[in-house]
């Protein structure tokens, strides 16, 4: 093999075949795909296909909505079944901290145009007649959130993509500058490309050390059960919405006849090769005059709690606030480690912290701030 395009995309999961659906609809018809194995391989055939539009993030919100609204229509556009289920999902609040959560996302929902409801406990249990709601305040509904199958979806992007070249069983074991492009080498011959994409998944940091980069990217170890059939689920007239309970760490849909439930482990690593970056993504704030420290979802809700909390010192703990607020925490859930760095630092820490292991993670521990 010899070829030549504008833009080689390495992988061939949803993350690639999506960018490539994507370039095609912008008219960018030069394009190869080179997959190591078959497309979907990789993490994406796992998929619990779980789509929420649910999130912290303006940008990301309306990037979910977009995706809910292109999977409706992509099975008519493509003639690819990717069985969208709008079965809507449902969202516990058993904390009026976590109520507060939810309307905080309920006012973002409104602004980007994501439908977004409070259900009480009685039209909660009609949603879901499973459900114990015994301890519950309310739950977020959002009707448009569902499932879709990750494998049809892939295939009907692919399919969308007209003029896409996908190179099957085709790993790419070096990438290198040569005349002004990227010569990448594949144990089938040479593709020469302008711009190369790394869509690896779990794999992008291999393929980033081909032209000597480093991608602090980090794998989590996740499994779901899928149920045998329940006689309570056949006698349902609809689908059940997706049920998430976040302080359970959880997520439940309806499979078929049974349900797949799938736990976020606490435990998700084995090792330091795959240390968890814990608070990158939530926030922690902490008292440095009472002790006390709080770990939110988000920076916000943490500082939050933090100048509600009836600290002896008041004005004092005040001000130490301005110094940890803008902190962040990573830590290796396997040996423990830990260290307080802003939030660029943190993953070039991590990633030096597995380079050099865990008997000498104290060498890699930064001052604080
Ligand atoms: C149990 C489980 C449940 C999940 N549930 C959900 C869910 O409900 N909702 C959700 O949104 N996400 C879910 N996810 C996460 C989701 O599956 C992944 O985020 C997503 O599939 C990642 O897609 P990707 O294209 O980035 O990577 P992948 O699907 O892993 O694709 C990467 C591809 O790159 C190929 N590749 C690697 N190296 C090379 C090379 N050198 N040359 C050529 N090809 C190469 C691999 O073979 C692979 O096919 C779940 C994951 C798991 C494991």
């Amino acid at each position: 093999m010899r070829e030549e395009a504008k833009v080689a995309i390495v992988g061939g999961g949803i993350a690639a075949c999506s960018l490539a659906y994507h370039l095609a609809r912008l008219g960018w018809d030069d394009v190869v795909l080179l997959e190591q194995d078959e497309l979907t391989s990789g993490s994406t055939w796992h998929a619990a296909g779980l789509c929420t539009q649910f999130n912290s993030s303006y940008t990301l919100m309306r990037l979910l909505r977009y995706s809910v609204e292109l999977y409706r229509s992509l099975e008519a556009e493509t003639g690819q079944p990717v069985n969208y289920h709008a079965c809507g999902s449902l969202r516990l609040a058993a904390t009026r901290d976590r109520l507060d959560e939810f309307r905080q996302r309920a006012a973002m929902a409104e602004l980007v145009g994501v439908p977004f409801e409070f259900v009480g406990t009685e039209r909660l249990a009609g949603l879901n007649p499973l459900l114990d709601t015994r301890g519950l305040l309310e739950a977020a509904y959002l009707p448009t959130d569902g499932h879709v199958d990750p494998t049809g979806l892939t295939t009907a992007f692919v399919r969308g993509a007209s003029d896409l070249r996908v190179r099957r069983r085709t790993p790419v074991t070096a990438i290198r500058r040569e005349r002004g492009s990227w010569l990448l080498e594949t144990p089938v011959g040479h593709v020469r490309a302008e711009i190369v994409v790394n869509a690896a998944g779990q794999w992008a940091p291999a393929v980033a050390r081909l032209v000597g980069g480093d991608l602090p990217l980090v794998s989590l170890q996740h499994h779901y059960v899928v149920t045998e059939p329940i006689a309570e689920l056949a006698a349902l007239e609809r689908e059940l919405p997706v049920l998430r309970d976040a302080d359970a760490s959880s997520y439940v849909r309806q499979e078929g006849g049974g349900l797949l439930v799938g736990p976020f482990e606490r435990d998700r690593s084995r090792g330091c090769s795959t240390a968890s970056r814990r608070a990158s993504t939530a926030g922690c704030s902490s008292c440095g005059v009472c002790g006390r420290r709080w770990e939110r979802s988000s920076l916000r809700w943490a500082v939050r709690e933090f100048e509600e909390h009836d600290c002896p010192a008041g004005e004092a703990a005040r001000t130490r606030r301005a110094v940890k607020a803008a902190e962040r925490e990573i830590a290796c859930e396997a040996c423990g480690w830990v260290a307080v760095t802003d939030k660029y630092r943190g993953p070039a820490l991590l990633a030096e912290h597995q380079r050099i292991g865990p008997n000498k993670a104290d060498a890699a521990e930064p001052a604080s701030g």
